[in-house]
């Protein structure tokens, strides 16, 4: 399979396009836009058939032997290799709601205790497999600002892996408690954490300004060491998110009965995951982007503007708190049928004005696959009490925000009088990696970081997870804290 980049000017000159191996080390294309595959494999009708009796590691291989020039056994290894970090229940658990028609699907069941470790306990396999396919033998050093579940789950994913290192670097003071220790307690020999003086914005630029640094580059090279990033733009992280789509909906649903999905969406890696699925033939019905406050994409996928010129918040499920959606510029090259040139327009109009808005035949093919719909915190709090004392489930804000759109969305169904599709709301995180939360929707007496664990566990009678309990008898490795602009002194 070649890929390309969602900015190139034609797709006639073989030039442009690159190996999945190379796309998977570059991260971004040279002129800024993002790799995506040069088709979307289809499912055969007798893969559709056999699908709900392949296990979750089966289905993966499956999914990523049609994307990857690997060989199967490479791949059967990284996968195995990948998902025997999980726990018992893991890597994958569907839960259904009661006896409707809404069900959960629990991703968190990784070392991180977010979904991010269903991609990056895969990435740096796919990474390493890929250099040794390109024959390039320098160190890799991933770069990574976080705003708090992907640092955790890209350091234990690099930890210790050969011809590789990691710096991650997140908001000094701006993860929870738990977020912080998953970080600064991390153990491996490859690792490095730096907390950054400013919100996770002046943390992401200050490593954009670090990979864009020519100079930085040329020095680093004549050391063998080559920057690349963990961050949801690579194909490699988005490509693992594929199977789970794929997975439940064979089990869910049928070509006749498709499934819908509701998935708390930030930077659009996830729910963009789900939009392949539905390309190679899975059953999946509609794909409903769930946004917290910040609902810049509620209001694209309602009107075709895309406008980032608005403020801030900072909310309970801030893994969502994210104003510029990098995957979406995927889905604008899929839909408008690989229009490079548009795409261009675009997101330079993104970068010069902060907002563009898409042509209304492009706005129509996206509605017929997305619908979308956001809360507040109030409401994804009450959604967290009602979903725990209504179905005795547990769930953390991002889950508990796509659950009240779920809700929202059947009743809508029931109201005009259809008999609602399956339904599946993606539970991105673990509700132990945010306990002050949970207990305050619960109406319980507040706590902080390992205190509110122990009160969560105990008023629920729910173990904490093992990847949480055991940060307890870890120490602090990491405290340095450093101004955006000093950087650079890492490298010397
Ligand atoms: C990263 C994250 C999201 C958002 O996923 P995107 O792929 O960025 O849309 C949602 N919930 C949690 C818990 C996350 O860590």
């Amino acid at each position: 399979m070649r890929y390309i980049s969602t900015r190139a000017l034609r797709s006639d000159d073989p030039s442009l396009y690159c190996s999945a191996s190379r796309a998977i080390i570059r991260g971004l294309a040279e002129d800024g836009g993002l790799y995506v595959p040069e088709t979307i494999p289809l499912l055969s009708r007798e893969e559709l058939s056999s699908l709900p009796a392949l296990t979750y590691e089966d289905t993966a291989c499956l999914i990523l032997g049609k994307y990857l020039d690997f060989d199967p056994h490479l791949i059967r290894t990284m996968v195995q290799e990948a998902y025997s970090s999980f726990d018992s229940e893991g890597p994958v658990a569907i839960r259904p709601l009661g006896s409707g028609p809404v069900s959960v699907l629990e991703l968190w069941h990784g070392p991180s205790c977010a979904f991010k470790d269903m991609a990056l306990q895969l990435l740096p396999r796919l990474l390493t497999a890929s250099l040794q396919h390109e024959d390039i033998q320098d160190l890799i050093w991933i770069l990574t600002a976080t705003s708090g579940d992907t640092g955790k789950a890209a350091l234990e994913g690099f930890k210790d892996v050969p011809g590789t290192r990691i710096t991650v670097f997140y908001p000094h003071q701006g993860v929870s408690a738990v977020q912080e220790a998953q970080m600064v307690r991390q153990q491996g020999t490859n690792v490095d954490v730096v907390a950054i003086k400013g919100n996770f914005d002046d943390a992401q630029s200050a490593v954009k300004r670090l990979f864009s640094d020519t100079c930085l580059a040329e020095r680093l090279a004549q050391k063998h060491i080559l920057l690349s990033s963990a961050n949801s733009i690579n194909w490699g992280r988005l490509l693992p998110q594929i199977v789970y789509y794929v997975y439940t909906a064979v089990r869910l649903g049928t070509p006749e009965q498709p499934v819908d999905f509701s998935v708390p969406t930030g930077n659009f890696g996830d729910i963009l995951a789900g939009y392949y699925a539905k390309a190679m033939g899975a059953p999946v019905g509609r794909l409903i982007c769930a946004s917290n406050a910040n609902n810049v994409l509620t209001d694209f996928l309602t009107t075709g503007t895309y406008d980032r010129n608005r403020p801030f918040y900072k909310t309970s499920s801030p893994s969502m708190d994210i104003l510029v959606s990098s995957n979406l510029e995927r889905l604008l090259y899929l839909a408008s049928g690989g229009d490079g040139p548009l795409i261009c327009s675009l997101m330079k109009q993104l970068s010069d004005r902060g907002r563009y808005t898409v042509p209304p035949e492009l706005l129509h093919r996206i509605r017929q696959d997305f619908s979308a719909g956001y809360t507040d915190d109030d409401v994804t709090s009450g959604t967290i009490r009602y979903v725990s004392e209504t179905f005795g489930y547990l769930c953390d804000p991002h889950t508990a925000v796509a659950a009240h759109i779920a809700f929202e969305d059947v009743k809508q169904q029931e109201l005009a009088g259809q008999v609602p599709a399956p339904m599946v709301i993606l539970s991105t995180a673990s509700p132990f990696k945010f306990p002050e939360t949970v207990l305050k929707a619960a109406g319980l007496q507040e706590a902080e970081g390992f205190d509110a664990l122990d009160k969560v566990s105990g008023n629920y009678q729910l173990p904490i997870p093992a990847g949480l309990a055991s940060l307890r008898d870890l120490s602090r490795r990491f405290d340095k804290v450093m101004e955006p602009s000093e950087l650079d002194s890492l490298f010397l």
